[in-house]
Formats: C-alpha cells, sequence, structure tokens
C-alpha cells in the first residue's frame, strides 16, 4: 500500500504492538489494566453505573475488545463516532455491574460506587512480574505513547492524566533501566525520554522489534555522520590554519620586496623568501628541503617569524613617516 510509506514512525510501532498479545492471562490483564487507566472510567446513572472505555485509536479498542473477550469472556460492541474529517472516537460500553466489578477488580482498579469515581493508579499486583510490566507499557503506549521520527530527533512520550500514574509509570520504566523524566504539559503530565538508546530499549521491552531495527539503522547513519563530520570539520579547520599562515607569509614577503627589497635581508632569509615566493603552497617542511642547506620545519618556522617581524617593522615605520 502506498499509504504505509507515509506512516509516522509512531504509527509503525502502534501497528506492530497491535499485532502482539501475551500469551499468558495475567499478562493480557495487565494489558487491559493499562487500557483501563488511560482511557477508562466509571458512569453513573440511577443506582446503574457503566464502565466507558473511549479512545481514538483503533487498535486500542479493537485490543480492548479482543482483551476483555479472551480473559473475560465478555462481548462487548464497539461504537464508532467520526468528529470531522478522518478522525473517528470508539467506545465501548459495559453496563453489567457484576461484569464491571470482576473485570476492575481483576485489573486491580479500585473505584467508588457512591461518587462514580475510578482510581486511576497501577496495580502492583498486576504488575508485578516482568512480563505483564512489558504488556502494561505495549498497552500504555498504544493508548497514550507517541515517538518522534528517529531522523529528526529521540524523542518518546506517555502523555499521562495525572500525576500519580505518570510518577507510577516512570518507576515502571525505571525496573527495566529506563530513567524517564517527567513533565508537566497544560493539564497533562509527560513521561518522556531523550536518549536513542534508551528508546531502542523501550521498543524492546514493549516488543516492537521492527520498528526497534529501523531505529537502529537511523543510529547507526547518524553516527557515521556525524563522525565524517567531525573530521571533516578537524580537517577543515587544519587546513585553513595552514593556508592562513600562508597567505601572511606572502603577503610579508611582498611588503619587504616592494619596500626594501629582499636583497636588504641576510642571504638565509632571501632564499627562504624566494622559495616561498616560488612554492606558495608548499608546506613548511618541504620548504625546508628546497634550501641550499636544508632545514627542518621549526628552523623555516624560525625563520619566517624573523621575515614577519622585518615586514612588521617597516610597516610601522611607514605608519610613522606618514
Ligand atoms: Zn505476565
Amino acid at each position: 500500500m502506498a499509504e504505509n510509506i507515509n506512516l509516522s514512525f509512531s504509527h509503525k510501532v502502534k501497528e506492530e504492538l497491535a499485532l502482539q498479545f501475551g500469551n499468558a492471562r495475567h499478562c493480557q490483564i495487565a494489558e487491559l489494566a493499562a487500557y483501563l487507566n488511560m482511557c477508562g472510567e466509571i458512569a453513573c446513572f440511577c443506582e446503574n453505573f457503566c464502565l466507558k472505555i473511549h479512545t481514538e485509536n483503533f487498535y486500542v479498542a479493537k485490543k480492548c475488545f479482543t482483551l476483555l473477550q479472551n480473559t473475560f469472556n465478555i462481548r462487548l460492541d464497539i461504537s464508532v463516532h467520526s468528529s470531522g474529517k478522518k478522525r473517528h472516537s470508539y467506545l465501548l460500553l459495559l453496563r453489567d455491574t457484576q461484569q464491571i466489578r470482576r473485570v476492575l477488580q481483576a485489573c486491580g482498579i479500585h473505584y467508588d460506587v457512591k461518587t462514580c469515581q475510578m482510581e486511576h493508579s497501577i496495580s502492583a499486583l498486576v504488575t508485578g512480574s516482568i512480563c505483564c510490566r512489558r504488556a502494561y507499557l505495549r498497552g500504555a503506549f498504544l493508548a497514550v505513547g507517541s515517538v518522534n521520527d528517529p531522523n529528526k530527533n529521540y524523542h518518546l512520550e506517555f502523555v499521562m492524566q495525572t500525576a500519580r500514574l505518570a510518577e507510577q509509570l516512570r518507576e515502571m520504566m525505571y525496573s527495566f533501566s529506563l530513567e524517564a523524566k517527567i513533565v508537566p504539559r497544560k493539564e497533562h503530565f509527560v513521561v518522556y525520554l531523550k536518549e536513542g538508546e534508551q528508546i531502542v530499549d523501550l521498543l524492546n521491552v514493549m516488543g516492537a522489534h521492527v520498528a526497534l531495527m529501523e531505529l537502529e539503522n537511523v543510529r547507526i547513519v547518524k553516527e557515521m555522520r556525524n563522525d565524517i563530520n567531525r573530521k571533516v570539520n578537524c580537517e577543515t579547520a587544519n587546513l585553513n590554519k595552514v593556508v592562513g599562515a600562508a597567505v601572511k607569509q606572502l603577503e610579508d614577503i611582498s611588503y619587504i620586496q616592494q619596500t626594501i627589497g629582499l636583497h636588504k635581508l641576510s642571504p638565509q632569509l632571501q632564499e627562504l623568501a624566494e622559495v616561498r615566493l616560488q612554492y606558495p603552497d608548499k608546506s613548511l617542511k618541504e620548504l625546508g628541503m628546497l634550501l641550499s642547506e636544508p632545514v627542518g620545519k621549526s628552523g623555516v618556522n624560525h625563520r619566517l617569524r624573523k621575515i614577519s617581524g622585518i615586514a612588521e617593522t617597516l610597516r610601522e615605520g611607514k605608519g610613522e613617516a606618514e
């Protein structure tokens, strides 16, 4: 499909994660708990209450549907609402009070029937095992996560509803040695990673291996490019220095030639000045070897500095005369 080429990296990750299911019931419940924490709420009407799962992500709706069916044998209808162009939202509604109790209890989510409030927090029991934490992170990413195109910059984030959920998710990531940070954004709390390596690790934890390979390839190319740029910059800087020095030497020599003439220099300096004029782009070492009595690089440097000093003195003298 032509459309696939234009998919954002974030979308690709989600597409891949949408196909992953934990084999064990505990992992499936952990993932379901993530969806309920991120997208679930309880609504009450006339002593009855219902559980709503609301999302704009089709994968999340589909996953909730499948997970509820697999783990609790509950079949729900998904209703689709479209708001504006291409934007859909999906709603799953669970009305049976007994079933709601079972689901929330299994997912370790407390609720208050009187106030109709669901306590959005991560249950330590439900996410006790590594496998379940992986499943939870996968669910959380599908529901509220996004990742930038690695060609642009490294940034992965989860947009959490409450500071508490954000902190709990950060701790969960820390159990995989992922050091996420939290920043408030409007009325939300963003848990984010900024380092390429950490993002790769998280993709691995969640099981997005295809996306992981893609990101690694980008990282390798980027690193090589940085390496080459560093070398080129370094070489250019050196070359500029060499060229800059040679230009200055030629200016000094020409100035002496035009004012007092090169024959006024000592024979050693005169010879070097003439050789320099003849070979403007030779290195100091090469210049030294072209002399009738060859000298090394430092010898050449020493003589050139003398020439430069003479030119300076001449310039100053001229300045005073004027
Ligand atoms: Zn598990």
